[in-house]
């Protein structure tokens, strides 16, 4: 039996209770939400659902049948009634009559926003004819591991006939587009007995008269072939069995954690790469098999799985026996420029001349046995979910390899698809990236008002941040709050102590997993005293040191560890205080600490500047809303001092700036966004202050 729980089979989650009163359209939506939840039916974003449903014209009237059909760029788990395009049936048969043939079939594309039923501006996808031309009510395609497993097995028109005889046909691979609509057409009017049909190299089109029906023939067929699979496979070791024993799970972190910024460095040229690690048991059964290597070699197979992997992955020569690590990563830019010289020769070999250009060359997923898989792109879900496509792929190859032998798709349909005029121009609408996609920040003190003010700044332009305070449960209502609004993806946090030098090393050991490195430092946990100086103890003298002065000196020497094994420069943005360049009274402690931040600001900005390292800092003043500094005993001796309570005080500070204006933690977490932004990219060893004006603290 295969050990995954990828391999178990599926539940029918169909609830007529629920589902009873829809309507057609409603119908729609239900089945390909509960087909899309589970990703063994088919992975994010692939396959698509569709209904032929009857609707009143709104130009006559009359009755027409239109085809709703999933649009481009739709995930069936999480699409919404928005998500899918219809379509005008009559109009969609019409256009047969303007195909010129498979070598134009991409031009056909271009006829359906002509058939768009009620102004849906909702884009129609390349599978629409698909779906529209199969002469059933009802059509799932998915892209089910179980089926491709089926679909890449080297004889998988045989293994079609041997599972399911009759009931499900199969045709050879051909790229999505019109003429497979057409072949489609075909097979159903041949095979009128037919349920579905296994598409080689690519995935399974079911049919039903009702949605229901639909829905339950495609869960049976995915079923069907798992227990064959899996009473095939009973006692089959996986991949030829295992070569490598896997590291405990700390050890493969730690090993993640040193390969990940050196990848990340490589793979960035063009833009910031974020990474993700998988060392899911289904990954770890690959890399440590002895067939590994061979069939990661020969590529992913469903196009949706190589569009988001590349064709192949890097397998890292990292041996866990040995533990070989130093090595590895001295080998790393040889092992990378390889992929990169193999990447550039496919493209040409395969490319036409008017071939969209040569894209990034560098892999997307990286293998290492004993330790699990690396994937990197453009920003933190993608890397995920590129990961996600290589387990999907993983499962496809346990299938095929172990009942027959496994093919990739010939290279040059792989290519063929990849570098797709239509894919191509896809791309080209893509929105433009966020300031700071790609970007991964620390924030010390995240927990804190200004510190989770600059965090959310920061998400709000598309970087991932990591928390890190040693407040633990403001850590926790932090990251619920983001992660409500962001994600999971984008937010991570850390208890860590700034004073505490293990801890720091591994906050940012744990940051070079969960993203793959760090861009940006802010250097914000503190707090804050008052006391005359007599009255200030050594305790309280070296607590702000501790905190202010040692911690900022130490996340900042992590930081520039990291980011000179990435070589992507970066950015350092300390919070010091006004207080650091105007002197206070009752506050020697405090003042002087954040002082020396300020001048270690400026003594790093010079040793970093060669690495491209930009140290800046930000100074606040009288942030009261939102900043705990301003809750506990300071609040108390401030508002003592000057004989009045807290909104007093803040009413007091504001009549004291030149500006009279409050400062509010968001106007600190401006500052902080230009620092870490390439706005900013010609600055560094400033010092900006954000006081409303103060005339004490003005620079010289
Ligand atoms: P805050 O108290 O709301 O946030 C500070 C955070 O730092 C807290 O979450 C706290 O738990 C954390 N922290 C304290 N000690 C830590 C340690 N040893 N390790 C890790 N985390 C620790 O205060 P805030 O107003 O957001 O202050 C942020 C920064 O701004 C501080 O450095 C502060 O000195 C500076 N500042 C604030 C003001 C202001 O008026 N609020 C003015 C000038 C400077």
């Amino acid at each position: 039996m295969l050990k995954t729980t990828e391999n178990q089979l599926l539940e029918n989650r169909w609830d007529q209770t629920k589902a009873q009163d829809m309507s057609e359209s409603d119908l729609l939506l239900y089945r390909s939400n509960i087909l899309g939840s589970d990703k063994r039916v088919t992975n994010y974003g692939g396959g698509n659902t569709s209904a032929k449903v009857m609707e009143t014209d709104p130009l006559t009237g009359e009755q027409v049948e239109v085809l709703w059909v999933k649009g481009s760029g739709g995930d069936i788990g999480s699409i919404k009634m928005d998500g899918f395009a219809t379509l005008y049936m009559d109009k969609l048969t019409a256009l047969k009559g303007l195909y010129r043939g498979v070598a134009f079939e991409d031009e056909m594309v271009g006829y359906l926003p002509h058939c768009t039923f009620r102004l849906n501006p909702r884009a129609a996808s390349i599978d629409t004819p698909l779906h529209a031309y199969v002469p059933r009510k009802h059509v799932d395609h998915v892209h089910a591991d179980a089926i491709i497993a089926i679909a890449a097995s080297k004889n998988s028109r045989d293994l079609t006939q041997e599972i399911f005889g009759d009931k499900i046909g199969w045709l050879p691979w051909k790229k999505p587009g019109y003429e497979l609509g057409l072949w489609l057409e075909n097979f159903c009017l041949e095979n009128p007995d037919a349920d579905g049909v296994v598409l080689e190299s690519h995935g399974l089109f079911t049919w039903g008269d009702t949605a229901r029906a639909c829905y339950d023939m495609t869960i049976e067929v995915i079923n069907t072939a798992t227990q064959w699979l899996a009473d095939k496979t009973a006692n089959v070791p996986a991949f030829g069995g295992a070569k490598h024993i896997s590291l405990a799970a700390r050890d493969r972190r730690a090993v993640a954690a040193r390969l990940m910024p050196a990848i990340r460095g490589f793979v960035s040229g063009n833009q910031h790469m974020v990474g993700h690690f998988n060392d899911s048991d289904a990954v770890l059964e690959f890399v440590n098999a002895h067939d590994m290597a061979p069939l990661a070699a020969l590529g992913t197979s469903c196009p949706d799985h190589f569009l988001r992997t590349k064709i192949r992955p890097l397998v890292v020569d990292y041996d866990p026996a040995t533990g070989n690590i130093d090595e590895v990563l001295t080998g790393l830019p040889t092992q990378i420029a390889a992929y990169r010289d193999d990447y550039a020769a496919y493209y040409n070999r395969c490319k036409h001349d008017n071939s969209p250009a040569l894209r990034d060359p560098n892999a997307v997923v990286y293998l290492v046995p004993g330790v699990g898989m690396i994937t990197f792109a453009k920003d933190k879900a993608t890397a995920r979910i590129s990961g996600e496509f290589y387990v999907n792929a993983i499962n496809v190859m346990r299938g095929a390899s172990s009942v027959s032998e496994y093919t990739g798709l010939p290279e040059q349909e792989a290519f063929d698809i990849e570098y797709w005029l239509l894919e191509e121009a896809k791309l080209q609408r893509m929105p433009k990236p966020k300031s700071l996609a790609g970007r991964v920040a620390l924030i010390t003190g995240g927990a804190g008002g200004i510190g989770a003010a600059t965090a959310e700044r920061y998400l709000a332009e598309g970087a991932c941040v990591m928390l890190a305070d040693i407040a633990q449960d403001s850590l926790k209502a932090a990251l619920d709050d983001m992660t409500r609004r962001y994600g999971k993806d984008v937010v991570r946090t850390a208890v860590m102590d700034v004073t505490d030098e293990v801890a720091v090393a591994a906050a940012y050991a744990e940051m070079a997993v969960e993203f793959g490195g760090v861009d940006i430092l802010v250097s914000n946990a503190g707090i804050a005293s008052s006391a005359p100086v007599e009255e200030t103890t050594l305790a309280l003298w070296n607590k702000n040191m501790e905190i202010l002065s040692t911690g900022y000196f130490l996340v900042s020497r992590e930081a520039f560890r990291l980011m000179r094994v990435q070589d992507m420069g970066g950015s350092i943005v300390f919070v010091a205080s006004k207080n650091g360049l105007a002197a206070s009274p009752n506050a020697s402690a405090y003042c002087t600490a954040k002082a020396s931040e300020i001048h270690l600001a400026r003594c790093l900005a010079l040793e970093g500047a060669e690495a491209g390292i930009r140290v800046n800092v930000v100074n606040p003043d009288a942030v009261l809303r939102g900043s705990k500094i301003w809750e506990g005993e300071w609040l108390e001796q401030r508002a003592g001092t000057y004989g009045t309570d807290k909104d007093g005080l803040e009413e007091m500070y504001r009549k004291r700036s030149l500006l009279k204006r409050s400062v509010l933690p968001e106007d600190i977490a401006e500052a902080a966004y230009f620092f870490a932004a390439d706005t900013s990219a010609k600055s560094t060893g400033n010092i900006l202050n954000v006081d409303a004006g103060n005339v004490q603290s003005f620079t010289r």
